[in-house]
């Protein structure tokens, strides 16, 4: 029986010791409310990735429990995955399938049906101003194309938890406000986030909730204030840098 949750996600006890031996989640707690826009951040080895992967079945854990609204990510994973949708930092696109195909394609994968797809595709293609590049094959898209194909695939089954890895690497100003727009949209319309990005600024902005994760445990988790509160820092920035050790870095010591 699937438990009734309100929580988009629930981390418990998460740990992941890969082959090899790097024990990269050391124990993870970590609960995302329904409705909330979640900032994950922390230096690169940190474990964000392992994290996410974990939530989206594409790594095992080797201890504790993660669920997407209540549907456990281990047994319960084809509901787990269909009410979450990731955003890769990675552009892993099928090269030779157009745009139109990929999002035709991934919908087909969770279930949806051939006119709920058109539908959907058409309206993701203009929120993303890929209209005129739906015949395009993924490798003749520009970065920014790349990026916006990621993430309308994301968001083709319409998931309830979006995941979004660094979602705004290397890209231009106009397609990181245009983004940001929709993703703040679809956020107050009901769409649960859930953010990595080294644009501190950005999460400090946006995010209700930020965790700080590194060496594979969150260190500290609250509203941007309550962080800076806590550290006893003007800026979120200079809560990142004092976690990672690099406090000489700030800019306020910056001339
Ligand atoms: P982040 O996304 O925060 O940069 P990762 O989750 O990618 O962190 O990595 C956490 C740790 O796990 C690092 O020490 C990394 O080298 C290690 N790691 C990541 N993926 C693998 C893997 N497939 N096999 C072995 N070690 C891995």
């Amino acid at each position: 029986m699937v438990r009734q949750s309100k929580n988009a996600l629930e981390v418990k006890g998460l740990h992941k010791r890969y082959d090899g031996g790097v024990e990269a989640l050391k124990g993870i707690d970590l609960t995302i409310k329904e409705g909330s826009f979640f900032g994950l951040l922390g230096p690169n080895g940190a474990g964000k990735s392992t994290l996410i992967h974990s939530i989206m079945g594409l790594v095992v854990p080797t201890k504790g429990t993660a669920a997407v609204f209540g549907h456990d990510v281990v047994t319960d994973y084809q509901a787990a995955r269909a009410y979450a949708g990731l955003a890769p930092q990675e552009p892993n696109l099928d090269w030779f399938l157009t745009v139109e195909e990929t999002l035709d394609f991934h919908g087909g994968y969770y279930g949806m049906r051939k006119a709920k797809r058109k539908e959907r595709i058409d309206e993701l293609l203009e929120v993303f101003s890929l209209t005129d590049k739906r015949n395009s094959r993924a490798m003749m898209l520009s970065g920014g194309m790349k990026r916006r194909a990621i993430l309308a695939r994301a968001l083709m089954h319409k998931p309830k938890l979006l995941i979004l890895d660094e979602p705004t690497a290397g890209v231009d100003v106009e397609l990181r406000l245009e983004l940001w727009q929709y993703i703040k949209r679809i956020n107050k319309e009901g769409t649960s986030i859930l953010l990595t990005t080294h644009y501190i600024e950005e999460a400090e902005q946006l995010c209700d909730s930020i965790a700080l994760i590194n060496h594979g445990k969150i260190i500290h988790q609250g509203t941007s204030v309550e962080l800076k509160k806590q550290y006893k820092k003007k800026t979120l920035e200079d809560v990142y840098l004092s976690l990672v050790g690099r406090e000489e870095l700030t800019r306020e010591q910056a001339v």
